[in-house]
């Protein structure tokens, strides 16, 4: 069935954000925990809530960070506001909402915002002195991959602006460039082809290597999930090779393993993503934006996009997100 390029960036951003309310009610589980705990992706959001760290407990139905951060990505592009960065982390920072799991490095640098803007450009290594290479750009750059997705050099150069004013470290801008090239490829394929989809990832980081950085950390990651595919693993299985920790090394590639084993199908990605464990919501969001802008908006479940529980950015609102960065980006 034929989807609308319209429904793809739909299903980009509601695939991430149920990827992320899911992955929420589980993040830094273990998979024995949540196999004994839940038994599907809808037992997860019929939950009512979760004790929280610190805090009230999590409402399930919310969604976190990543979802917030990339609804300023998508604003971002929106507004013409792309590629300047400061106005970028000026977002972050207005909508910031400490309640929602920032990462401390992120949350650092949002709280400082305002009284330092016009040395913007330190703050991401006022906790990392090298900069952090969290998956936290990774995490929000889908609209960037849905925007630029008829130019893969632009997407790259986008991604790696995006990421700058939280996570400045290499790998944060090569994983960023891997999830946005993945969303890219997603959502300008018609039938999935994974060498073109590989194909695609391995060339987005020669500029890196151009530049005589190491990329041996995400090119050994691909070289894993095709030979992961290979003899048939579960996203389980290479969770142990892969890893499921909040570095962009580890939850890139797993985001898009979750992805590529499942291609026709975007609720068994979004099970498997949240059941492996580890930083759950980052990666199911990851890698729901990438099924969801391949397979479109109408393969996520009514039931699970009737969970949603937020205030501002309703499924409707989410959706009028995605339709306004397609009147404003698409190409016909
Ligand atoms: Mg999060």
């Amino acid at each position: 069935m034929p989807h609308s390029l319209q429904d793809k960036f739909r299903g980009c951003l509601l695939g991430g954000m149920l990827g992320d309310i899911a992955g929420a009610v589980v993040e830094a589980e273990s998979p024995g925990y949540i196999a004994k705990t839940y038994r599907s992706v809808d037992d997860i959001l019929c939950t009512d809530s979760v004790p929280e760290f610190s805090g009230p407990d999590w409402r399930v139905g919310r969604f976190t960070d990543d979802t917030q951060m990339t609804l300023c990505v998508a604003e971002w592009l929106i507004a013409g506001e792309a590629p300047a960065a400061e106005l970028l982390l000026a977002r972050f920072a207005e909508a910031w909402q400490p309640w929602r799991r920032y990462g401390p490095g992120t949350e650092t640098i949002l709280r400082m915002f305002p009284q330092h803007r016009a040395e913007w450009r330190s703050l991401s290594t006022a906790m990392f002195p090298e900069g952090s290479h969290g998956n936290g750009s990774a995490m929000r750059v889908a609209p960037i991959g849905l925007a630029r997705a008829d130019d893969l050099d632009s997407v790259a150069d986008l991604a790696i602006e995006s990421s700058r004013p939280t996570h400045s470290h290499a790998l944060a801008y090569q994983g960023a460039v891997l999830q946005a090239t993945a969303v890219a490829t997603a959502v300008s394929l018609t039938r999935f082809d994974l060498a073109m989809f590989l194909g695609a990832l391995r060339k987005s980081l020669r500029r890196f290597d151009d530049l005589l950085q190491s990329t041996t950390a995400l090119s050994d990651a691909i070289d894993a999930i095709e030979n992961g595919l290979a003899r048939g693993a579960s996203c389980l299985e290479i969770s142990s090779v892969l890893g499921t920790g909040v570095s962009a090394t580890e939850a890139v590639p797993m985001a898009i393993y979750c992805f590529v084993r499942h291609p026709d199908s975007f609720t068994h990605v979004i099970h498997d993503a949240v059941f492996i464990g580890g930083d759950t919501d980052t990666i199911a969001s990851m890698a729901g934006a990438i099924s969801g802008a391949f397979l479109g908006s109408h393969v996520i479940p009514t039931s699970w996009l009737g969970a949603v529980r937020e205030e501002r950015y309703t499924v409707a609102a989410v959706q009028d997100v995605a339709d306004r960065l397609f009147a404003k980006c698409a190409r016909p």
